[in-house]
């Protein structure tokens, strides 16, 4: 569900998943208005619907909305992900798993625990990344956002280890950054890119966009001779495996063939 709702690339990946395992079920995207939401939610159990997913405008509306939620979702301050439970609605937040699975995926070698991170943003994303940073026990969460005071109050909200960094002082906190994550919609098709001088930052350290359309950012293009690149596709993949599981009772895996499957559908 979602206000638009036909950008979305997860009919394409769950489809995807109920064709590969034989599951007799579809995934429906469902254009709903944000005053309309609460009651879309609570016709799901009526409708014979085992869950759904929330994308914007409705993650963090919808966290009052259903019966119970997880205590990483209250910390976020957004849901992703329904299912159903009898006449109850369950939510949770699945993207900072989704984020951490990507980068462990991707780069099995890099180690959370006692990382010093930089994340740029200070939005919904920004928090469940944040969230699982410090759930995976990073060291040292920077974080600069455009707006300074958000990224000062998401820190304190999530009780975070870390500080707020001047967004004109970012080239500045590079050195030493074991992993720097854009959070932010810079870099996606049709807004600014994210200029970085990535001089700074030690060579091998992993950079990870959370925005995949393109799918090569500016931000990535540039990490690619020195550092690790990480496009934003992935979590894209991963934070839909613990809903899909929930509902059909099947692991899904993510692999090459999902997403070819997902792309070939057109830039999700
Ligand atoms: P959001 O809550 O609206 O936050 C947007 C963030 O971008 C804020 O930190 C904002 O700064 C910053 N920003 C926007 N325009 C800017 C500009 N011109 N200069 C500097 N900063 C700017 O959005 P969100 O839900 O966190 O999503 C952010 C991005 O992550 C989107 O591109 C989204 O597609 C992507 N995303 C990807 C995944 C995935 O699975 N890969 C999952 C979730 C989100 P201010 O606070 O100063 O406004």
């Amino acid at each position: 569900m979602g206000w638009p709702v036909s950008h979305s690339a997860s009919p394409r990946l769950h489809g995807h998943w109920l064709q590969r395992y034989g599951i007799d079920g579809a995934y429906v995207p469902m254009a709903v208005r944000p005053e309309a939401i609460e009651r879309a939610l609570r016709a799901l159990p009526l409708l014979g619907f085992v869950g759904a997913n929330l994308t914007i405008p409705h993650k963090e509306a919808a966290l009052s909305m259903v019966d119970e939620v997880t205590p990483a979702a209250r910390r976020i301050g957004a849901i992703n992900t329904v299912t159903v439970e009898g006449s109850r609605l369950f939510g949770t937040n699945t993207d900072g798993f989704g984020f951490v699975q990507n980068i462990k995926d991707a780069v099995p070698d890099f180690g959370f625990v006692g990382a010093r991170c930089l994340v740029i943003g200070a939005g919904g994303a920004a928090r469940a990344v944040v969230a699982s940073l410090k759930g995976e026990e990073a060291a040292e969460i920077l974080l600069a956002n455009r707006t300074e005071s958000r990224a000062e109050d998401l820190l304190s909200d999530l009780a975070a280890p870390g500080r707020a960094v001047a967004w004109s002082e970012l080239e500045t906190v590079l050195d030493g950054i074991d992993l720097l994550v854009n959070t932010t919609s810079l870099g996606m098709a049709g807004q600014p890119s994210l200029d970085l001088d990535l001089r700074d930052l030690p060579e091998g350290a992993v950079v990870n966009d959370l925005v995949y359309v393109p799918l090569e950012t500016p931000l990535l293009a540039a990490a690619k001779a020195r550092h690790r690149p990480v496009d934003g596709l992935g979590m894209l993949l991963h934070q839909a495996r613990p809903g899909f599981e929930a509902w059909f009772g099947r692991a899904p895996e993510v692999d090459d063939a999902l997403r070819r499957a997902v792309l070939e559908g057109g830039q999700p």
